[in-house]
């Protein structure tokens, strides 16, 4: 069975309050892109154990990988005696914002309920893609939705305006960990207005949306203050066409909204000339059951 699993990027991303487990407490608007990485998942009948292999040599094969651990953790619950083998081929770049092994976990799990005949809602998929990670139920339900808790409780939202995205991941890495470790909230912070976002989206208008006031991410004063390059990529951006430009998650992939596409794909073109280094693509915000792309023209 093949499976797209489809990056997500952050419309706004608020940062509450740390909890006292460690957690932070967050409000986002998470949407779901044309981005995506391929699954190929076969029953290996009479097999038992759970085989994955790659493309990319430094994402980890055994239950390190949350294709793996999600694969797993479905088959244990329900004594599935067969084996499984995952091909994935990565699109998605790692480490990145954009929740790629998140998604390939959730396509995993919806992939393994529909083989082995599981049965699961896709609530109940949501609700055991909790144990993977904060994302995985997001990548289950797709489309736009509202992110509370610790990421865990969703509100789907109605889809965004049209618009292109362009994403570009500038050659750094960083830990999720240490950004939010990072992060020192203060009186002064300005969080983004996310009530606002979401009458936005209502609203149907991109330009409403894309308000410097609503289209913001406060974890940017960490990540950005480490990495310029990533205010650099988002002016590039914002002067070359995008409405506005800001990180995805703990970064460092900066995400522009376009509303017009030649701007758009000359941006990326630009892009792609001026951090050659950088991984720069082009999508739209994918509506929950669509398609979706890995800007090679591949299906
Ligand atoms: P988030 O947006 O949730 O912070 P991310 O997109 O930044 O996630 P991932 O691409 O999911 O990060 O990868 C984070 C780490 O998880 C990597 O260091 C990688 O080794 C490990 N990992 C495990 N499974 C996968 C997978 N299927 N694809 C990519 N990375 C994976």
């Amino acid at each position: 069975m093949y499976l797209r699993a489809t990056a997500k990027i952050n419309l706004c991303l608020d940062v509450l309050r740390r909890r006292p487990d460690g957690y932070h407490d967050v409000r986002m608007i998470m949407q779901m892109t044309g981005m995506y990485d391929r699954l190929l998942l076969t029953p290996r009948i009479g097999h038992p154990g759970i085989s994955l292999e790659t493309n990319l040599y430094y994402i980890p094969c055994d239950e390190n990988n949350l294709a793996v651990r999600a694969a797993k953790m479905l088959m244990d619950e329900f004594g599935v005696g067969d084996g499984l083998s995952i091909k994935l081929e990565k699109f998605i770049p790692v480490a990145a914002g954009l929740a790629g092994g998140s998604s390939d976990a959730a396509m995993t799990m919806v992939g393994v309920n529909s083989i082995f005949h599981l049965g699961l809602t896709r609530e109940q998929l949501m609700e055991r893609g909790r144990k993977i990670g904060a994302d995985v139920p997001f990548c289950i339900l797709g489309g736009t939705a509202l992110s509370e808790g610790t990421g865990e409780l969703l509100t789907p939202l109605p889809p965004m305006p049209e618009a292109r995205i362009l994403l570009c991941k500038p050659n750094i890495s960083v830990s999720t960990r240490d950004v939010y470790g990072g992060l020192v909230l203060t009186p002064e912070t300005v969080h983004p207005d996310v009530d606002g976002m979401i009458g936005a989206i209502r609203s149907g208008s991109v330009e409403n949306m894309t308000a410097p006031d609503l289209m913001k991410n406060v974890l940017e004063t960490v990540t950005a203050a480490r990495y310029p390059v990533i205010r650099e990529i988002e002016d590039v951006m914002k002067e070359n066409g995008a409405l506005n430009a800001i990180m995805s998650g703990s970064g460092p992939t900066v995400f522009g909204i376009f509303t017009d596409r030649d701007r758009a794909e000359a941006c990326r073109n630009l892009l792609r000339r001026k951090y050659p280094a950088s991984r720069t693509f082009l999508t739209w915000p994918k509506r929950s059951g669509g398609i979706g792309t890995n800007d090679s023209g591949q299906p």
